[in-house]
């Protein structure tokens, strides 16, 4: 079948208003900008539902692989756009028809949106029908349960046919809901989160802390590398990288041992907190998960939350870690996550550390120092990165300009 259009449908059809034209808005820039670089379209977003019209050598699979992963979306279906005339109607049918294998049974599913055509839809379902089973060997018609169903819709300026629906991302299209500060660590939890917050249709900047010596290049490397493989879904995302070799270094110094997971995490917020301000963020987002690990139990999260009065999302906190795993697999972030570069807290981990704090030690411990200047002075010397799907490190450059100058 040569399909001329793409029909793709909307997700969370109940926004109304002024909402709706934004949505819409926001969702025809983020279809542009994911379909870049491919040719042979034009998308023509409507109220109720996005066209895209095809040329003959649009690459029609990868232009619905690519929408299948954007926000905001339920669906698509490639569809052909032919004239209201009988004839023409039942020919489209009996060739969607002659690819169906055979022994098959089939249903023509008609809506009519055009309340002035002159067939009603069960007239215009037994008249294709019939046209199908006239033209069409070895095929009967099951209303119940076919194994195909060609769908006709009679719209006003035409009518469009088409049997198959991909089933698109759901969500808000990103962009519409402001910004939010993700704290990306390179571990597995945290991209997800990202992505699960990406859903709802808000936009994310990324903020990693960093611990040379203690944490290598290749950590530092691989948070670039989860930030490009979100931003291969949302366009570029800014990167704010944390020198946070001091604070840690000081947490550990005046904090007891097996309270400075705690305050180390206190200070990765006080700091998140500060730059949250400053880009002009509603909320901070991290991968925390209920009862995971010793930071992650409530007296924990009470702790470390204590230092901030935004709101901190945690979108993962009720999932078991079976579903993260299968969710980070889904989004591709899976293998770069796995990679054994530690982060900043798993070198200076207590062997024991409390999984229970009590709040007032913490902030005992913690006042034997003013921590304030440094974490000013963290705040101003981040490097802020901007990752777009094609970045490439330093490194990754120098390798591809070794491998051009050889070749
Ligand atoms: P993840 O798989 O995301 O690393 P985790 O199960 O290892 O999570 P923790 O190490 O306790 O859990 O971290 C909890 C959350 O704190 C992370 O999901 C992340 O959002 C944030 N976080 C931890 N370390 C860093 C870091 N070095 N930079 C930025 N955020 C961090
Ligand atoms: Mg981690």
């Amino acid at each position: 079948m040569k399909y001329d259009h793409l029909l793709v449908r909307y997700g969370e059809l109940t926004l109304k208003g002024s909402n709706r034209k934004k949505f819409v808005n926001q969702l025809r820039d983020n279809v542009h900008r994911s379909l870049k670089g491919l040719d042979g379209f034009l998308v023509k977003g409507k109220r109720d539902r996005m066209y895209i019209e095809l040329q003959a050598h649009a690459d029609i699979d990868e232009i619905i692989q690519r929408l299948s992963k954007i926000f905001g979306i339920k669906s698509i279906s490639p569809v052909i756009k032919i004239d209201k005339d009988l004839e023409t109607i039942n020919q489209a049918a009996v060739s969607f028809a002659q690819q169906f294998e055979a022994h098959s049974t089939f249903k023509i599913d008609v809506k009519r949106a055009d309340k002035n055509y002159p067939m009603d839809t069960y007239e215009l379902q037994r008249e294709i029908g019939g046209a199908v089973l006239s033209n069409v060997d070895d095929i009967t018609v099951n209303v119940k349960k076919p194994d195909h169903e060609i769908k006709v819709e009679v719209r006003l300026d035409a009518i469009y046919m088409y049997v198959d629906v991909v089933a698109g991302a759901g969500g808000l299209p990103v962009g519409t809901g402001g910004k939010t500060l993700l704290m990306l660590s390179g571990g597995i939890d945290s991209p997800v989160a990202g992505v699960e917050v990406m859903k709802r249709g808000v936009t994310i900047e990324a903020i990693y802390f960093h611990s040379p010596p203690f944490t290598s290049e290749q950590a530092k490397e691989k948070v670039i590398e989860l930030t490009r493989i979100l931003a291969e879904r949302v366009g570029p995302i800014k990167l704010h990288i944390v020198p946070f070799t001091e604070l840690q270094k000081q947490v550990n110094k005046v904090v007891h041992p097996r309270y400075t997971m705690t305050s180390t995490r206190r200070m990765m917020m006080r700091v998140a907190d500060k730059l949250v301000h400053k880009i002009g963020a509603y909320a901070i987002v991290n991968g925390e998960n209920l009862g995971q690990v010793a930071s992650q139990t409530l007296q924990s999260m009470y702790a470390i939350n204590s230092v901030t009065s935004t709101p901190v999302l945690r979108p993962l906190l009720t999932y078991d870690k079976e579903e993260i795993i299968v969710k980070s697999k889904d989004i591709g972030t899976f293998e770069t996550s796995i990679q054994p570069f530690e982060d900043c807290c798993t070198i200076f981990t207590p062997k024991n550390p409390v999984t229970e704090p009590n709040f007032d030690k913490v902030v005992q411990y913690e006042s034997t120092f003013d921590f304030e200047d440094m974490i000013n002075s963290a705040v101003d010397n981040i490097e802020t990165l901007t990752i777009s799907s094609d970045y490439k490190t330093e490194k990754q450059q120098q390798t591809d300009d070794l491998i051009n100058d050889f070749l």
